[in-house]
């Protein structure tokens, strides 16, 4: 059984840990946390380490399907210029590309110390990854679609897509999730909320201040979009709400709903959704809104509001890795103020409760397994991450 020491253990749910050593057993499920000076006159073997040890994290917003297109979208350019890009280069890609980036960028995801992702999917090209590795994946089947006379068809695919998903790997789960909250007619929403709850949804929410333009007056690049996709659609005049209030009577208030990225969210935004879902989940992808729009949601608020929040890293389209680490290491430069624990509880224990894991993983509990990580080149004293600090996976999870 492997004794693992440090200067300090992240437990998560509990307070650190000096000088101690955890257990695990060779099932990498957690016996204990010990002070080291008790094992000390023991015959135990324990392993150093010098750095901070805590919990495998959880990434709960990726698009691994994605990975292809790593390096090849400009820096800042917005998400509207970005997602004409991503089109553009999609066009020429290979199957074999595709695979070979999943392969890749899902290892190094792992190494860095992921142990769960919630996985966008819009196509088939990670079945086959998933079905192959131990890793575990909540696959969302994304749908969208502004034109209500495909609602139906749209579906039809999404719900094979996802039995394909359900069929080939047992371990891992499967639902439909809506894109975005302007890019699905009324129709397509209504067949996701009648099939879906109680599973989990995620939804890419105000990414930026577009998506408010879009549901205020139905004016704004998102309505050009919207336009240049779908001619033959009726125009949308908006609803003179914000988005989420705009499409809330499409969810049920017990789903568990996962907003992703509120960029431009402000307190009306957090009102509405706090008092009508009984359990939102906040997702930031700090290094990604950094990338496309060179903002960052109002982080502060959200903690002002004891929001729930969790942290993805989103594509290799728009991120320069798949590690959490990286994203708590962007927040805490970002955001000094906001202490450690908090941001690994957020890439931890939050994302866990969220994917309905929080009994096996995201904390240092007895009977859990949630794998075990390092951080390195840490200032211990102070708690500061410095840019040269790195994250690896000494033991996995589940
Ligand atoms: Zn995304």
């Amino acid at each position: 059984m492997p004794y693992l020491s440090a200067p300090i253990i992240f437990p998560i749910t509990s307070p650190p840990a000096y000088n101690s050593v955890l257990a695990v057993n060779d099932n990498g499920i957690i016996e204990g946390i010990y002070r080291l000076d008790e094992l000390q006159e023991t015959k135990i073997e324990i392993v150093h380490y010098n750095g901070i040890l805590c919990p495998g994290f959880v990434n709960t917003h990726g698009h691994l399907e994605l990975s292809w297109a790593k390096g090849l979208i400009d820096e800042s350019c917005g998400l509207d210029a970005f997602v004409r890009q991503l089109e553009n280069h999609r066009k020429s890609v290979s199957e074999s590309k595709v695979s070979d980036a999943i392969q890749l960028a899902a290892s190094e995801m792992l190494q860095s110390g992921v142990v769960a992702t919630a996985d966008i999917a819009n196509g088939n090209q990670t079945l086959d990854f998933k079905s192959n590795t131990k890793q575990y994946f909540h696959t969302f089947v994304e749908v969208f679609g502004s034109n209500p006379s495909f609602a139906n068809a749209i579906f039809e695919k999404a719900l094979l897509l996802k039995k394909q998903f359900a069929e080939h790997d047992s371990l891992n789960k499967v639902s439909i999730a809506p894109h975005a909250t302007y890019s699905l007619s009324e129709e397509l929403f209504k067949l996701i909320s009648e099939t879906e709850n109680p599973n989990l949804l995620s939804i890419h929410h105000q990414e930026n201040l577009d998506e408010n333009l879009f549901f205020y007056n139905g004016s704004g690049p998102i309505a050009d979009r919207r336009k240049a996709f779908n001619p033959d659609v009726q125009p949308f005049f908006g609803t003179g709400k914000r988005p989420m209030e705009s499409i809330a009577a499409y969810f049920h208030p017990d789903q568990k709903l996962l907003l992703v990225h509120n960029s431009v969210s402000e307190q009306q935004d957090i009102d509405f959704v706090q008092h009508f879902f009984n359990q939102p989940y906040w997702c930031f992808c700090p290094n990604a809104n950094l990338f496309i729009e060179n903002r960052l949601p109002d982080i502060e608020l959200f903690r002002a509001n004891n929001c729930k929040i969790t942290l993805g890293t989103d594509s290799l389209a728009s991120n320069h890795q798949l590690s959490i680490f990286e994203e708590i290491k962007t927040l805490q430069f970002r955001f000094p103020n906001i202490p450690l624990s908090e941001l690994l509880s957020w890439g931890t224990i939050n994302g866990a409760s969220f994917l309905g894991l929080e009994k096996q993983l995201g904390s240092f509990e007895k009977g859990k397994s949630p794998g075990v990580v390092l951080l390195e080149n840490i200032d211990t004293q102070s708690l500061k991450l410095m840019p040269e600090s790195t994250s690896r996976l000494l033991i996995p999870a589940l």
